[in-house]
């Protein structure tokens, strides 16, 4: 790959910050967006602004078939059976709310059981929560070893009669691990119980099949796989998608509304309530043509090697570094701490260095609790960072810690 090339794709990765150049390595909570996605942003508010579905107007019917088109492209790359069970959203949050409110309300009854992982991001936690808080079920949490990989024993004995759901990420966004899911998943439905993949981690970096994997539902964001804000996903198997309820009522995802009854709309439209970002949706599409050209495996394997040269010369170099999540299958993402510097300020003079990392819980509290700490450094990969920035970063956490040490 020629990641020059792939970075002149990205403006702004010439930014600088203090004088500096810009090393971004918060990619696991956004990645950056290339130009034939910003493109596609500007084209279509300069030229085919119209709300979706309602009009005969043409910008109207552009506007829908953008949607549509990008509806077809998605399907494909997830390899779903078809466009019915693509349902967008705003994002992994929101696809995970979804899918506990409607379908865990259907699934789960008082003194049933819902499995869930200790690496579970926030989303996949509290949503879970606020239905059991009405419900009345229970929540089992599967743990993980000193490696950062899932207990896959205490996985298999958790199942008996009350499990009536799972929910696991396929990638841990603090950890990095990758997750076995499709034994879990063959796994749970050897108990007859469906699987909820939350798949925010795992759609920047490799290539999904719903069918292979056998998922019952997969939620993922745009944002984290090189597209826009604010669209996310949610595949689901039609089967479970015709029997639930809708999430959210308005326009768009009704058949017929009178004040006695209403009916709603086919797939996957009746979750799909008000006027979509169908821009967005369209600019999704475009990021997903980023993924296919520079091959998504080409990705990986790049990231692969950033993440290996950088855990070792942190291994190395730097003394009294801890990292968080040592998987033999995992992510670019190393979680970190040095000695006894607080990850807030360690954060904030590698800012000022130009190096952009995150610090803090990283929406996964339980992950911290069980590690006994309130939050770590972590610094993440994506396909045009450069083993010159992977220097930068180093360098930047050597002053780092001999000032702060
Ligand atoms: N799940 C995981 C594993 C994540 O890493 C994130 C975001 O960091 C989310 C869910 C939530 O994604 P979003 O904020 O795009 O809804």
């Amino acid at each position: 790959m020629d990641i020059d090339k792939i970075r002149s794709e990205f403006p702004i990765l010439a930014r600088k910050l203090y004088n500096r150049p810009l090393v971004y390595l918060d990619n696991t909570a956004t990645s950056q967006t290339p130009d034939i996605v910003v493109n596609e942003i500007v084209r279509d508010y300069t030229t085919t602004k119209a709300n979706v579905h309602r009009g005969v107007h043409t910008l109207s019917q552009e506007a829908t078939d953008l949607q549509e088109t990008a509806r077809v492209r998605i399907k494909e790359w997830i390899n779903a059976r078809s466009t019915s069970e693509v349902i967008f959203t705003r994002g992994t949050t929101e696809s995970l709310n979804l899918v506990a409110s409607s379908f865990g309300g259907m699934m789960l009854n008082e003194g049933d059981e819902l499995i869930l992982t200790v690496m579970e991001h926030h989303a996949n936690i509290v949503p879970w929560q606020l239905l059991r808080d009405r419900i009345g079920f229970s929540i089992k949490v599967v743990t993980i070893n000193h490696r950062g990989e899932l207990d896959l024993d205490a996985y298999r004995s958790m199942f008996n009669e009350r499990t009536k759901l799972v929910s696991v990420c396929h990638a841990s966004n603090v950890l990095g691990t990758i997750n076995p899911v499709k034994a879990m998943i063959a796994e749970a439905h050897s108990h007859g119980v469906p699987v909820v993949i939350d798949g925010a981690q795992a759609t920047p970096h490799f290539r999904i099949d719903v069918q292979d994997l056998d998922a019952d539902f997969y939620a993922f964001s745009a944002h984290k796989m090189y597209g826009p804000t604010g669209v996310g996903v949610l595949y689901g198997k039609e089967k479970w998608l015709e029997k639930m309820p809708p999430y959210q009522g308005g326009g768009e995802m009704i058949e017929s509304v009178s004040f006695e009854k209403t009916t709603f709309a086919e797939l996957p439209y009746k979750f799909e309530a008000g006027t979509p970002d169908f821009i967005g949706i369209s600019a999704l599409s475009k990021a997903i043509d980023f993924l296919q050209r520079t091959g998504i495996e080409n990705i990986a394997a790049h990231e692969h090697k950033l993440l290996e040269y950088t855990t070792r010369r942190m291994l190395d170099e730097i003394p009294d570094v801890r990292i968080f999540g040592e998987a033999s299958d995992k992510c670019a993402i190393i979680s970190f701490l040095v000695g006894n510097i607080h990850h807030y300020d360690m954060g904030m003079l590698l800012d000022k260095l130009g190096v952009a990392v995150r610090t803090g819980h990283h929406c996964a509290q339980p992950l911290m609790t069980h590690f006994g700490m309130e939050g770590v450094a972590r610094a993440s990969f994506a396909v045009y960072n450069t083993f010159e920035e992977c220097d930068a970063f180093l360098d930047a956490l050597k002053r780092v810690t001999a000032i702060l040490q």
